[in-house]
């Protein structure tokens, strides 16, 4: 039966002839069809998967030089664009939508080998910490099928988890990646804010958002990073700093070795004693494995999640104007009145409770009369949280903490207060707001039998330095 450790041992297989990209296909598709109550897909693309699998094994047969990705089954979050295939943000009002061209990330993907097998479900506009606000149903939790898998990203940690396919492509606003990956076992990152081009991902916040990338190995990780960072002419906020061979550094260099953690992280009331207490242990087993590890007074933690919350559904309000029945998706069709009234059934049809909550929010903190008070003071609290940062980042290489407060609740559990679900980004959205890059790695078990993880953040465009100490410690849990 087909197996799958890493890009590179699979490269190994096919070119000794064990294996062929349709056997790995086939097994992924079977894989899909076995777990379809998880709900991880939204469509599958498989005669065209077959077909691309079929191509890269004749070129190969004939001794055409193989790309980083040769044959790596792929799966790609509902935001983001495939040139000819459906993209609908797990949204009713983008039902149809068919992509008009391909997110850079998605092409870069596909230029070295990739094979797309599909779409993966996830919250509305990637709004949400479980998966819950899809207007496809659900996400589950492959580990426990009444327990979420997190969100935003749901459906492809869980294709990870439960081996739907090798890589899984998110996107993280706040957490998106990193919270499901937590809740699912699995190794999620998101780059920093710039690293890879946002053309052709659909828009949240556009100035928090990110591409990430799932994958139970650091090694593969660092293979997929390396592809898909980098200059991009048609994203003027992506960084053209060089991309630095990751997947070499990562057997070359030694892990940076100076560690600082906020106080208030472990201190905090909603934090699980059971999580808290093992991130104090791992903490100790550093510093006796010759790291320096210290604690650092944080006192802005309480305002992280009201500054995200602000900052994002302002930049959403704005984003999702643009669906307004007329240009995009999902038009009314008892509208008798005027234009206005169009545009409000339209909506008011297409788009779930959690991103017209967001809407109305964002369009309130922009408002005239509280402006000042809202937006204003979120984006100077941002800007503290900047400067605190590169502070901390001239001292210390890397910043850990918990992923999530807890480990994956139960469907439904989170349902109806909103409030409740925001807290539990409150150690994600750091890493956005200042727009560095973080990676959450399953490296803990709690005693109810789900999975959590060790949050590690480093500066800005030190994904080196950060996947170097993710790869040790990945290494060292065996
Ligand atoms: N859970 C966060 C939110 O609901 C994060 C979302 C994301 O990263 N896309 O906004």
């Amino acid at each position: 039966m087909f197996r799958f450790q890493s890009i590179k041992d699979y490269h190994t297989t096919l070119i000794a002839e064990q294996v062929t990209c349709i056997q790995a296909v086939e097994f992924y598709l079977n894989q899909i069809k076995q777990h379809q109550n998880l709900n991880a897909f939204l469509e599958i693309f498989s005669e065209e998967a077959m077909a691309t699998a079929n191509a890269l094994d004749a070129a190969r047969k004939q001794g055409a030089p193989l790309g980083k990705l040769h044959g790596v089954v792929v799966g790609i979050k509902d935001v983001l664009c495939y040139k000819d295939h459906k993209v609908s943000a797990a949204s009713k009002i983008l039902e149809n939508y068919t992509a008009v061209y391909s997110a850079t990330a998605v092409q870069k993907l596909v230029d070295e080998g990739a094979i797309i097998i599909g779409r993966q479900n996830c919250d509305e506009f990637a709004m949400g910490s479980s998966n819950e606000n899809s207007a496809y149903g659900p996400v589950k939790n492959a580990l426990d099928n009444t327990r979420v898998p997190g969100g935003s990203s749901g459906g492809s940690a869980v294709s990870i988890q439960a081996q739907l396919c090798m890589i899984s492509i998110g996107s993280d606003t706040g957490g998106s990646v990193r919270q499901p990956a937590d809740f699912c076992g699995v190794i999620g990152l998101k780059p920093s804010y710039g690293r890879i081009s946002r053309y052709g991902l659909i828009a949240y916040a556009s100035s928090f958002d990110q591409i990430g990338i799932f994958s139970n190995t650091v090694a593969d990780v660092a293979i997929v990073l390396e592809v898909m960072a980098g200059a991009d002419a048609f994203d003027s906020t992506v960084s053209n700093k060089a991309v630095p061979a990751y997947s070499e550094a990562i057997h070359q260099q030694a892990a940076p070795k100076k560690i600082a953690y906020f106080k208030e992280t472990l201190e905090h009331p909603g934090l699980d004693p059971e999580i808290k207490s093992t991130i104090i242990r791992y903490l100790e087993k550093l510093k006796q494995e010759g790291y320096t590890v210290e604690a650092i007074d944080f006192s802005l933690l309480t305002y992280l999640v009201p500054t995200y919350y602000v900052l994002t559904t302002a930049e959403a309000s704005s984003n999702l104007s643009r669906f307004d029945g007329i240009k995009f998706g999902h038009r009314t069709k008892d509208a008798l009145g005027d234009l206005t009234e169009l545009y409000k059934k339209s909506r008011t049809e297409g788009f779930g409770d959690e991103v017209q909550r967001r809407i109305l929010l964002g369009t309130f903190v922009l408002s005239a009369g509280y402006f000042d008070a809202y937006f204003t003071k979120a984006q100077q609290v941002r800007q503290k949280l900047v400067d605190l940062t590169t502070k901390l980042f001239s001292t210390y290489a890397i910043l850990v903490s918990p992923t999530v407060p807890t480990t994956a609740f139960k469907l439904g559990a989170n349902n109806h207060t909103p409030t409740e679900m925001f807290l539990a980004d409150i150690y994600t959205v750091y890493a956005n707001l200042v727009g560095i890059p973080a990676i959450s790695i399953p490296l803990f078990k709690h005693s109810n039998g789900m999975p959590f993880g060790l949050q590690v953040m480093s500066s800005e465009f030190n994904e080196t330095g950060l996947l170097c100490f993710a790869e040790k410690a990945m290494s060292s849990k065996q």
